[in-house]
Order: C-alpha cells, then structure tokens, then sequence
C-alpha cells in the first residue's frame, strides 16, 4: 500500500518544484527520466532470474578466458568436466548448464562464474594428488554457484556504483554499455574476492558435497594443507591469498565446525590413479 502511495507524491513534488526552478535558473529536471529510475531501482532489486545469471555469468566467464585461456589438453578438459558435473548432480540446482574448464595459467587458483561456469588453473591442479582433491576444490567452487554468492556481490556492487537503472538495463539487455560496465565490474570482484563468510562457507558445505558424490571428504583439507606449506611471497599463490581467508583458518573452521563429517565420509574414494591417468598430459 505504502509503495502505491509513493509515486503520485514524487511525482506532485516534482510538478510543485517546477516554477522554483525556473526561477533559480536550475539545470532542467527530466520528471519522466527521474520517475523512470525510480521503478527500475525497485526492478534491479528484485531477484535476479536465472536467465539473467546465466547470460550475465557467460558474459563474465568470457572476460575472464581474454586473461587465461582454457589449456589445449581435451582429454583433461573432458575429465574435469565429468567430475564437475557428477558433483553439481548431487545438488539442489543440477540443471544448470554446469562447465568446469583448466585455464592455461601456472598460478594457483579456482573461479567460479555465476551460472555455473567454473575454472581452475593449470598450477592448482599441478599441485593435486588425486580426484577426491579436485572434487574438493570444485565442490567449494560450486557452492559460490548454488549461494550465488558472486551474483549477489556484482549485484550489490553495482547497484552501488552505477545506480538502479543502470544495473536494471544492464541485466535487461546484452548489448549494451550499461552491461559492459555491469561484466567489467564482475570481472574485477575475482581481484578483490568475496566476504570471508561466504568462503568459509564455500568450504563447510562443499565438503558435503563432495562426500555426497562419494569422495573421502578430506579432499579439500589435503589441498588446503598444500597451500599452507606454500610461502604467501610466491606469486603463485599471491591471488588466492589475497581473496581468501588464510589456509589455516579455513582448515581450522573446517575442523570446528565438520569434524563428524569429515571423519565419517574419510574412508570414501580418493583414486589417485585414475587422476594421475587423466591429467599426466597437462602436467
Ligand atoms: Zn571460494
């Protein structure tokens, strides 16, 4: 009732400041423009669709793939594909169309898009032993895709810098400067990274994710361990520092708050073998 009540009073405010300012000789206010940016900062509030998220997540993966390209091994390529998409099964969104790709970069580091596009690098897969740690490592990044945590960080953010109506238009329509500046700035959230709550969650529910799919469930500690034996100098990991929590505390929440869960799904599959058969070629 209250929303109803609120536009003819805007829109009487406007028409009752028009003689004061031509008066003061004001610059010209465009009512209709302003009213317009009224509703569409109401619109761009709402609940993104999920045809948004996944256009606007395709827009932003293809921003990312201009700085590292996918790396040429298919067979690789294929093999990540299958576990990610046997993982994003075991969830409460299997249909979105999930596709995890290994980005030719020596860096350690994982992304993923809204939509459910998700990279990891060359270098962290490098760093792995065995499948149970690469379904870790994907089964967080896929938790950011359920959560939408990207999605609600680029929507705040936009909102916050470009306005309503823009980020309304943005999402509205593909070709337009207002979505360039919306994909830009999603691109750029992979440099300043997300809250530490939303990676620490990432972590708790990813790894009932991946013990869900049948992995042992201390996938992602192990690799987490390798990035705490790593040095913060090196610029390998100099990113994922920097847009993360600290390794050990993740492993200490992970510790705190999923112990049971961890010790209970610790027996499930690893096969080291078949990751090492299927990723010797990128390697
Ligand atoms: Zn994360």
């Amino acid at each position: 009732m209250s929303r109803v009540m609120r536009m003819p009073i805007l829109i009487a405010a406007l028409a009752l400041a028009a003689p004061v300012q031509a008066q003061f000789r004001l610059p010209s206010l465009d009512v209709n423009r302003l009213v317009d940016s009224v509703k569409n900062a109401g619109k761009a509030t709402r609940e993104i669709d999920e045809a948004e998220e996944i256009a606007m997540g395709r827009d932003v993966a293809a921003r990312l793939l201009g700085a590292a390209p996918l790396a040429s091994d298919a067979r690789t390529q294929r093999y990540v594909n299958n576990v990610g998409r046997w993982l994003a099964s075991q969830t409460e969104r299997p249909d979105l169309p999930w596709q995890f790709g290994v980005l030719e970069a020596p860096q350690l580091n994982a992304f993923a898009v809204p939509g459910g596009t998700i990279f990891i690098t060359r270098g962290l897969l490098e760093k792995m032993a065995s499948e149970a740690e690469l379904a870790g490592v994907l089964a967080h990044e896929i938790v950011h895709v359920l959560k939408k945590h990207h999605l609600k960080a680029i929507q705040k953010g936009a909102l916050a810098s470009l306005g309503g109506d823009v980020a309304a238009l943005a999402l509205k329509n593909a070709r337009s400067d207002a979505r360039d500046k919306l994909v830009s700035f999603g691109a750029e959230m992979y440099a300043r990274g997300l809250d530490k709550g939303d990676e620490l969650e990432a972590d708790r529910l990813g790894v009932v994710i991946a013990a869900r799919a049948g992995y042992d469930a201390y996938g992602l500690p192990s690799v987490l361990q390798k990035l705490q034996a790593m040095n913060a100098d090196d610029s390998g990991v100099a990113l994922m520092f920097k847009t993360h929590p600290a390794p050990a505390e993740r492993l200490d929440m992970l510790g705190e708050k999923m112990q049971p869960t961890l010790d209970a799904y610790a027996g499930q599959a690893q096969l080291a073998e078949r990751f090492i058969a299927e990723t010797k070629s990128v390697k």
